[in-house]
């Protein structure tokens, strides 16, 4: 498509921001929808987010997405939260109505998809969840609305994942949330169903490092890491050696992003060739 002066822009502001792969996503996506739309990537320094902010409403941005590290810092800038979003407690899509900005969190129902694609069930399930920041309260909601038996949560800063398990229990009654550190000795790994990590460990450029040893996992149990670059971190890489099912952050990342592209223009879309065109992209960096 061609800018012209009806182009409407959409963006991502975060930082660092460099390895997005929201440009492909949307870009693709608006191509194949035929929407008359841009969508680029914004790198906001610190200290710099409200009049980042205060830029994007007087340009009439239509919407941006949100990422780390500004996805809590957000909400103070916006005018309507969505329920999602105020159960998540995180903003990563921002629709802008009229001069109105509204905050909605699409991670949690970008990761649920996700899980459904690949046909794993969380129903009465045992889960362990590695990181308590904004993706992993996103998943820990989400799992907990969605009919997890058990959540663990596990958090280098463990008054994190105290904070979130207490929250967790005073929204969801009949699931049991405990909380505990990353060298946590007493859990019992032949019990759990599924893994997920939700920390930056393993993420580019750090990609020798592990959020915990992976060595005690059995195959019984699916191995999901929410990082997409690389697309095979090294944890997963254990797990799989393990004989482990194991899943990478690709899926979550483009149903998050068809999500807000949804709320934006108001459609739905369909997600399965924008699947098949990041995938293969993604693969070629
Ligand atoms: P965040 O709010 O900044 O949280 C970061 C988490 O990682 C916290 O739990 C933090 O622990 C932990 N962490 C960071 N460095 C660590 C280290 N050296 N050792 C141990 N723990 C460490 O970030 P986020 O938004 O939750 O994102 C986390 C990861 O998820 C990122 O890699 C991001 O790219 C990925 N993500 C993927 C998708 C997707 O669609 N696939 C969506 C959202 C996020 P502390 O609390 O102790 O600091």
């Amino acid at each position: 498509m061609n800018i012209d002066s009806d182009t409407k822009l959409y963006c991502l502001i975060g930082h660092p921001i460099s390895k997005s792969l929201s440009p492909l996503i949307h870009n693709f996506s608006f191509n194949e929808n035929k929407i008359n739309a841009k969508y680029l990537t914004f790198d906001v320094k610190e200290n710099n987010l409200k009049m980042a902010i205060s830029g994007l409403k007087a340009l009439g941005v239509q919407g941006f997405n949100v990422t780390i590290p500004y996805k809590t810092e957000i909400i103070q800038y916006l005018d309507e939260l969505s329920e999602e979003a105020k159960l998540i407690g995180s903003v990563n899509t921002v629709k802008n109505v009229n001069g109105k900005l509204i905050g909605y969190n699409t991670d949690g129902m970008g990761f649920i998809e996700s899980l459904k694609e690949n046909k794993i069930e969380i129903k009465e399930k045992i889960v362990l969840v590695i990181g308590a920041g904004g993706a992993g309260r996103a998943i820990c909601m989400m799992l907990a609305k969605e009919g997890a038996e058990k959540i663990h949560i596990i958090n280098r800063t463990i008054d994190k994942a105290k904070k979130l398990s207490k929250e967790l229990n005073s929204i969801f009654d009949d699931v049991l949330i405990t909380y505990g550190s990353l060298d946590n000795k007493k859990i019992d790994f032949k019990n759990i169903d599924i893994v997920v990590n939700c920390t930056s460990v393993g993420m580019y450029p750090n990609i020798d490092e592990t959020p915990i040893n992976p060595n005690h996992f059995t195959s019984k149990t699916t191995v999901y890491d929410i990082i997409y670059k690389p697309i095979k971190t090294k944890f997963l890489k254990f797990a799989e050696k393990r004989g482990c099912k194991i899943l990478n952050g690709l899926d979550m990342l483009i149903y998050q992003g068809i999500l807000s592209e949804e709320i934006w223009l108001d459609m739905n879309l369909n997600v399965e060739k924008v699947k098949k065109n990041v995938k293969s992209r993604s693969l070629q960096r």
